[in-house]
């Protein structure tokens, strides 16, 4: 904490994955040497930079730009960019850290590392969207690459964005190889990325849901969020038999007893996606009821897919959902639940996976591209839905080989941790001291 200090989501990240990794450690000693923990815990580099741009009143505005390289141990670094006003070090630094672990279990070869900017999209022009990420761009490009370090979307960095900041890296190297993931199709994209964190999220908890002998079929699932992943969320646990009957946005929360229908969710992407709307213009647009004081926990279900935000699901959120008879929660987004959340569902019994196992289906199947683009070929839908499928079942088994209690219940929060550690501390302890 000394060294890091006005940095809590990065030291609470880290010592959620310390307190999995103790007993593990304890019974390999190996691990314990070479300064090895100190060294994953310490980001390889850090890069922060200003991004000057002109808005659409010809004034001049200024950001803060930001890429985390964690880690290069297994393969090139690789995470999302993130625009949100509440970007800083710190929730860069967390998501850097935990990238590298899921990474790890994808059993896919890349590093972790995370970025973004402290620039808010939301009222921005298109004109300004544009020329804030290609002012972005000018700085960034100096330091990804095939082959060093390869940027996706996150929160506010979607399709469009990507393709903006993509367009300006080619210019400045004049390079066309894949130095982002998430492009579009015309331009080296893969089919099923956009789909792949949302699906991702189902499919770890359908397995979850597996070894209690459920189905999602006739289960009442909740979503936060009303972005990229809690929209394909919604679409495959739809598509699985579910009720989803929650989404939301930082403004409030959508309650649809009814259950979400392929329309609804197609006008739901459309004012999110193409009106860069609100989900109470969606709720007005489709009839359902929209609470701005409400967030999605209140309402009761078998399943909750917290899929916004760091930190969105806390003690007494957890609480109520246990009252409510929560059966599984599968984090989309990164880290939604506090240390105390996780606490109360793990007391409880409740099935619980944490973000780096269950969304890892997104950077998973950002591999894929890489994949496809160093081959120059794109694979059908069917085929990268089908790897990205086994690519959840294998990350689900490597939870519960590592993290199956005496009694035989899954720690999938110990599973994930220990199983990505061991991966990314092999290659470290292989490689020396670098
Ligand atoms: P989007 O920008 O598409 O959507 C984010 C959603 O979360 C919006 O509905 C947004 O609402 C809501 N949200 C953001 N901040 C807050 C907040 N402070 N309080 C309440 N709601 C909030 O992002 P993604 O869907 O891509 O990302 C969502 C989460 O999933 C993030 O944690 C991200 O790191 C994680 N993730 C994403 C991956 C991907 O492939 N996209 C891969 C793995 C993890 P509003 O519009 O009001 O801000």
């Amino acid at each position: 904490a000394d060294r890091n200090p006005g940095q809590p989501e990065f030291l609470q990240a880290v010592s959620e994955v310390i307190d999995s990794l103790w007993p593990f450690i304890a019974e390999h000693p190996k691990y314990a040497e070479h300064g090895l923990l100190d060294r994953l815990i310490e980001p390889e580099r850090v890069v922060m930079f200003r991004v000057s741009w002109v808005n659409d009143r010809g004034e001049v505005e200024v950001n803060r730009g930001y890429r985390i390289q964690h880690s290069m141990a297994i393969g090139p670094y690789k995470g999302g960019l993130r625009f949100h006003p509440s970007v800083n070090l710190s929730i860069l630094k967390f998501l850097a850290f935990e990238q590298t672990f899921k990474n790890a279990l994808t059993t896919l070869p890349m590093g972790g590392g995370k970025g973004g900017a402290d620039f808010d999209p939301k009222g921005r022009s298109p004109g300004e969207v544009m020329r804030f990420c290609q002012a972005f761009a000018t700085e960034l490009f100096r330091h990804v690459g095939a082959d060093t370090d390869v940027p996706a979307g996150d929160i506010g960095v979607g399709g469009r964005e990507v393709g903006f900041i993509a367009g300006m890296v080619k210019k400045l190297t004049n390079r066309a190889d894949c130095v982002f993931t998430g492009k579009g199709l015309s331009f080296g994209g893969s089919l099923i990325r956009p789909e792949a964190t949302g699906y991702g999220t189902v499919y770890f908890a359908e397995e979850m849901l597996r070894q209690k002998g459920m189905s999602f079929e006739g289960l009442r699932v909740s979503v936060s969020g009303s972005g990229n992943v809690a929209q394909y969320a919604v679409e495959k646990a739809m598509a699985l038999g579910a009720r989803v009957v929650t989404v939301s946005d930082s403004s409030g929360t959508v309650v649809d007893e009814a259950g979400f229908t392929p329309a609804k969710l197609a006008e739901l992407m459309e004012v999110k996606n193409h009106l860069y709307g609100r989900v109470s213009d969606y709720a007005q647009r489709a009839g359902v009821a929209f609470h701005a004081d409400l967030r999605p926990w209140n309402v009761p279900v078998d399943v909750a897919l917290p899929c916004a935000t760091q930190n969105e699901l806390g003690q007494d959120d957890a609480r109520t959902l246990v009252k409510n008879g929560v059966k599984c929660v599968a984090e989309g987004a990164n880290m939604p639940s506090t240390l105390e959340a996780v606490k109360v569902f793990e007391e409880a019994g409740v099935l619980f996976a944490p973000g780096k196992a269950s969304n890892a289906g997104g950077v998973a199947t950002s591999g894929l591209e890489m994949s496809q683009n160093a081959m120059r070929l794109s694979w059908p839908r069917e085929e990268v839905d089908a790897r990205l499928h086994s690519i959840m079942r294998s990350i689900h088994a490597m939870c519960v080989r590592h993290g199956t209690r005496a009694d035989g219940s899954v720690s999938y929060v110990d599973g994930a941790n220990v199983a990505g550690f061991v991966k990314v501390a092999d290659a470290m302890l292989a490689q020396g001291v670098v």
